[in-house]
């Protein structure tokens, strides 16, 4: 885990991991906070990096610095978002129709009834794999079997 932190120069001014100088809106927790627009190119939010072309995950990295948004509304007066380097994030990994497919088939099998085939709304029990039907035809809840004595 990498822990990135920006480097301070003087009040607030910090040195960028380019070796640029940058200004600091101010510090919160002791990161670098930029208002909208204010903060340095090559940092986003995780929903930025989300939204790129070719979308990133922040990857092993800790927050660069922060952004603030400033809301009219009173309820939501200030929010803080937190600023990855985009540099250090990853490629998202693509998720192909395969995987989707494999998803689908797993979720319909925890759906579906072993004794009657039904597939159900919800996932069958887990103990039985059967539906409440079928629980109750077969008097099998999934309680422990009972030893004959
Ligand atoms: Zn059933």
């Amino acid at each position: 885990m990498g822990t990135v932190t920006a480097l301070r120069v003087a009040g607030d001014m910090i040195q960028l991991w380019d070796e640029t100088y940058w200004t600091v809106d101010e510090w919160v927790d002791g990161l670098p906070a930029w208002e909208w627009g204010h903060a340095p190119r090559g940092l986003a939010t995780r929903s930025q990096l989300r939204d790129l072309p070719q979308p990133k995950s922040i990857g092993p990295q800790d927050p660069y610095g922060l952004l603030v948004f400033r809301h009219r509304k009173a309820a939501r007066r200030r929010e803080i978002a937190q600023l990855y380097r985009i540099d250090l994030a990853r490629d998202r990994r693509a998720v192909t129709p395969a995987v989707l497919a494999s998803v689908e088939k797993a979720m319909l099998a925890r759906r579906t009834c072993r004794r009657c085939g039904q597939v159900q709304p919800r996932c069958v029990s887990t103990l039985t794999r059967t539906c409440w039907p079928c629980m109750e035809i077969t008097g099998d809840f999934g309680q422990r079997e009972q030893h004959a004595a």
